[in-house]
């Protein structure tokens, strides 16, 4: 489903990302492992159409992302739900608001909006949280309302920045679990960036270990 061939990227004269290839399937759980500075996110906002690549081949189903226009792009990126470290929430609106968000934009109908969110929410275990603001939330709570948000509009593929990065122990358990339960219910593929390889011993089903820009290994 996202297949990546001899891609490169540059910034000016430094090359982040070095002849990756990567074919990632439908459903599965893949992670791509590194350090700081190694290239996961820049490889995570080329998949998403966030960021141009230089040269080689990434598909998205089938889809070449640097062959989409505008318009087509918006509605590639309708199909990947994204989550980040620090959560994304915005403080004013209510956990109610925060998920409804992507929906609105989008212009679906408020009984359309209200079903979809309560229905997310109560998969991740929030279903008495609507009107709570993100200030009143645990660091596991916000992830999970971040969780829902991104799976407002049945996305195919599931991009984890970092997502536990932020959160204890025990609470990433939580939270890796509630992805594996995710993956499994709503068959979503889900790509995840991490730099710590306990995340990746308790959900991914194959890993890509990344340095300097490099694949240096590969676990099936
Ligand atoms: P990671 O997510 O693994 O920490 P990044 O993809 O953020 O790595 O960064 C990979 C390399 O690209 C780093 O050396 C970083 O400094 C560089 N880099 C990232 N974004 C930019 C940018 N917008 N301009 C120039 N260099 C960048
Ligand atoms: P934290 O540990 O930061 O409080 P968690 O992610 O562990 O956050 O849990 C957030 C909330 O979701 C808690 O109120 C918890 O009771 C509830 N919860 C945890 N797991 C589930 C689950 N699988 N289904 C429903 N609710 C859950």
């Amino acid at each position: 489903m996202i297949s990546i061939k001899n891609l490169n990227k540059y910034y000016g004269d430094t090359q982040v990302l070095k002849n990756i290839s990567i074919d990632i399937k439908k459903g599965e759980i893949f992670a791509i492992v590194g350090h700081s500075g190694a290239g996961k996110s820049t490889l995570m906002r080329c998949i998403n159409g966030l960021e141009d690549y230089s040269d080689g081949s990434l598909q998205v189903n089938g889809k070449e992302i640097k062959e989409l226009g505008k318009e087509e792009l918006r509605a590639f990126r309708k199909n990947i739900g994204m989550i980040f470290q620090h959560f994304s929430l915005i403080q004013r609106k209510t956990v109610f608001e925060n998920v409804a968000l992507p929906m609105q934009l989008w212009g679906y109908t408020k009984a359309e909006i209200t079903k979809k969110v309560k229905e997310l929410l109560a998969l991740v275990g929030l279903d008495e949280k609507l009107d709570s603001y993100p200030n009143e939330l645990s660091g596991g709570q916000k992830q999970r309302v971040a969780i829902a948000r991104a799976l407002t509009l049945d996305p195919d593929v599931l991009l984890s920045d970092e997502a536990t990065s932020a959160l204890d122990p025990n609470t990433t358990t939580s939270i890796l679990n509630l992805l594996k339960e995710i993956n499994d219910k709503l068959n979503i593929t889900i790509v995840l960036v991490t730099h710590e390889m306990e995340v990746v011993k308790q959900i991914a089903q194959r890993a890509l270990l990344l340095e300097h820009g490099n694949i240096i290994g590969f676990d099936d």
